[in-house]
């Protein structure tokens, strides 16, 4: 029996010229691919590539079941869009692998993708020039009330943030409170981009002041990027300066 592997790979944002030839390679010797159903979607079928596609909040099942067919021999790429460790399935790989001790030696490789914040800072120009973090807002995984300390000490600490999972029909009223918090600390000018379905034909990027911003500009493709008090607008870009006044 030949050795499996698994391959975590991050699609990019949505457009077929930014998936990396390492991910293409990949993929072309895939025997399975393991995904979140939209994401799988977007892998080309051919003859001897078995897609195995799922609904969101099972990652730990999918990483199982990568688990289980690297042990069977299988070349398995395991999907995630962006980059697979950044709120994504590379974690889940390896939480479920800890359970795992006798499979801790499989051949596993982390691909990586182009992460939404970055491709949608790229469209817009230089937002996240200078010091940033990233937020996952969804409380799947994390209660609520710790989104809100993160975001409060970002917000003092001066970071450009970007925001992942701003909104989603099961939690309507949660990037409303986001608002809040930020307009509690940030003025009212600070800048705020909405960069939606990036790189694809529905995308849509709306930069404005923070004031002017609201809940209905977020949904569940979208990423929220936040300047800091030094992030400006130049032309018809927005960008952070690389310095900070000492
Ligand atoms: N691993 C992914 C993130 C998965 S979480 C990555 O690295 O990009 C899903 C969230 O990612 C969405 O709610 C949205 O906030 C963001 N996202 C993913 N693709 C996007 C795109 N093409 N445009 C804007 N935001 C996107």
């Amino acid at each position: 029996m030949s050795a499996g592997w698994i391959a975590v790979a991050g699609l990019g944002p949505g457009d077929e010229a930014l998936v990396t030839p390492e991910v293409t390679a990949a993929l072309a010797e895939a025997t399975d691919v393991v995904g979140y159903i939209p994401y799988v979607a977007r892998v080309h079928p051919r003859a001897g590539l078995v897609l195995h596609a799922s609904d969101n909040r099972v990652e730990l099942d999918r990483a199982a079941l990568a688990l289980d067919l690297a042990e069977q021999g299988r070349r398995v790429v395991i999907v995630s869009s962006g980059d697979p460790g950044v709120f994504a399935m590379a974690s889940a790989l390896f939480e479920a692998l800890e359970a795992r001790p006798e499979q801790q030696d499989t051949d596993i490789r982390v691909l990586p993708g182009i992460t939404a914040m970055l491709a949608a800072a790229a469209r817009a120009g230089a937002p996240l020039g200078h010091d940033f973090c990233a937020i996952n807002l969804s409380d799947n995984l994390k209660p609520f009330a710790e989104v809100e300390r993160r975001l409060r000490h970002a917000v003092r600490g001066g970071f450009a943030m970007a925001f992942y999972n701003p909104r989603s029909r099961a939690r309507p009223h949660q990037f409303g409170r986001v608002l809040e918090i930020l307009r509690e600390d940030c003025e009212a000018e600070r800048l705020i981009l909405f960069a939606r379905a990036v790189s694809t034909p529905e995308e849509e990027i709306t930069c404005l002041p923070l004031a002017e911003a609201t809940v209905e500009m977020a949904d569940m493709r979208t990423v929220v990027i936040v300047g800091t008090a030094a992030t400006r607008r130049v032309g018809r870009w927005v960008y952070t300066p690389r310095s900070v006044p000492a």
